[in-house]
């Protein structure tokens, strides 16, 4: 039992459809649109068919009022499990639905009427919460119809109610549930797929086995302690819940585990080739300094191509050091009062000596700040990557503010381009460690991505704050604001 349909939530559950032509003159004599799989419509129309023949027997039979409150307490149980599934490691359709253990359980304590009743309304209730379209919840649902029916008359073939019995009839619904789930599954997946059906069939059932067999298990406990008293197999919840929000923190821990493994991989291949390029040009550069003889300009080019080169390198294993210092929480910041204004003019007058001709850089204060606690070499440094990326990213002829004030009880440093900006979405990434827009968005200007995250670290360690503000294709503000000396 995998909670296997058409949807996000369930191993072996359909996302999208994309039918084959080799159906095409079906599909158009039948009037079934192109997005919808063939074989979902047999298993719809079943589906239908058996939930209101089962509504129609559990009215006429007149249940007892126990029967319908047992039955209803199993629905929300159903219906709460399938609108929390559960991520399993290693199932590959997103997350696993718990609630075949309440669809299953019905089957067998009360029959298959009941069970097809609460399969249908658990199925078709959380898709149209979710607002899924019509052909995947008819699907879904269909599915979980039939399978329910299918648990509930093979728990009928066993008779008695020993506890060898309940299990047993457990274990032959579960895998009743299980079989006609997997099996109407795969044969949709093997249509919009075009795989062929056994090797769809025998993925799905390796996949989805291991939580099957939890599942039965799970049911197998909730039928005896059903058995004993109702009330007793409210102690399932527990375990039920407990169980749900750990699989849930273990899943989202390895996720996070799994993207920094990638951001590592991508930030090794990003080291590796922005070592490459200048490596190559303070070589290139060198090789032609000693074996030719060269007239002063052309030789002055070389040296300026070995200084900016080696600039860069430079800067490039500052950036590494500094990050693996904040891994190993090796800082040592030396807080002393500093002058705002002095620190920004250094920094800018050093900066103007390699600017691009076209760009300026201004400073400009509203009235003389006031000191600030800070380490100045930090601030100098955050400064320096700061008006970096502002030159990176700013056109020709674009103009570079460095704007100092106070604000309440602290000192605000902004530096202002024209440049391209940031979308909205990712101004708060942008300080994410090897988080980088998309090259060909930052016209494939290089860098590894650990700019803006030292500097949110280092303005931490000051103790203030740093954020931007930008527009796209209008400029960027980045703002930091350090606390008065
Ligand atoms: P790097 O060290 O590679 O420059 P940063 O952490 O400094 O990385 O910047 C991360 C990303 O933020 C850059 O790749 C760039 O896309 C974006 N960015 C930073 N500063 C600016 C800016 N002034 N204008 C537009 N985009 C910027």
């Amino acid at each position: 039992m995998g909670g296997s349909t058409i949807s996000g939530g369930t191993p072996g559950v359909l996302k999208h459809a994309a039918p084959g032509p080799p159906l095409a003159g079906l599909r158009a004599r039948l009037g079934v649109p192109e997005n919808v799989p063939l074989a979902t419509l047999p298993v719809s129309a079943a589906g239908a068919a058996l939930f209101v023949t089962a509504v129609y027997l559990f009215a006429s039979t007149g249940p007892s009022s126990s029967a319908i409150v047992g039955s209803l307490a199993l629905l929300g149980a159903a219906l709460l499990a399938e609108a929390f599934p559960v991520p399993i490691e290693g199932v590959a359709a997103g997350r696993t639905s718990l609630a075949n253990i309440f669809i299953v359980g019905t089957a067998v304590i009360y029959g298959w009427t009941e069970a097809a009743i609460i399969g249908a309304l658990t199925m078709g209730l959380v898709e149209l919460a979710h607002r899924r379209p019509v052909s995947r919840i008819t699907f879904n649902t269909g599915l979980y119809t039939l399978a329910a029916g299918a648990a509930g008359a093979a728990a009928a073939a066993i008779e008695g109610t020993s506890l060898a019995a309940l299990l047993l009839a457990t274990a032959i619904a579960s895998a009743a549930f299980y079989l006609v789930d997997i099996t109407l599954l795969s044969g949709v997946i093997a249509e919009t797929t075009r795989r062929p059906f056994f090797r769809v069939y025998a993925r799905s059932t390796y996949s989805t086995a291991a939580p099957f067999a939890i599942m039965t298990s799970l049911a197998a406990i909730l039928v005896v302690l059903w058995d004993r008293s109702p009330y007793i197999a409210v102690a399932l919840a527990g375990p039920l819940v407990a169980i749900a929000l750990y699989e849930r923190r273990v899943f989202s821990i390895l996720e996070r585990l799994r993207e920094l493994d990638r951001l590592k991989n991508e930030f090794i291949a990003i080291v590796s080739h922005e070592l490459r390029t200048p490596v190559a040009s303070v070589y290139g550069a060198t090789m032609t300094l000693q074996q030719r003889e060269l007239d002063e300009k052309r030789r002055d080019s070389l040296l300026s191509v070995i200084f900016t080169e080696s600039a860069r390198l430079a800067r490039l294993v500052e950036q590494v050091v500094w990050a693996s210092r904040f891994d190993s929480g090796h800082t040592r910041l030396h807080l002393e009062p500093c002058e705002p204004f002095g620190l920004a003019e250094e920094v800018i007058k050093a900066a103007r000596l390699h600017l691009p001709p076209t760009l300026s850089i201004e400073l400009s204060a509203s009235a003389p700040p006031p000191p600030v606690l800070a380490d100045p070499e930090r601030v100098r440094q955050v400064l320096v990557n700061l008006l970096d990326n502002a030159v990176k990213f700013s056109p020709e002829g674009g103009r570079i503010q460095v704007a100092i004030e106070r604000a309440d009880g602290d000192v605000r440093f902004a530096v202002i381009d024209e440049g391209i900006g940031i979308p909205p979405r990712e101004q708060a990434r942008i300080f994410e460690k090897f988080h980088r827009l998309d090259p060909n968005l930052t016209r494939g200007v290089g860098g590894t991505g650990l700019g803006l995250y030292i500097c949110q670290e280092l303005v931490h360690q000051m103790n203030g704050r740093i954020w931007v503000d930008s527009r796209e294709n209008e400029g960027s503000t980045f703002v930091f604001e350090l606390p008065r000396a």
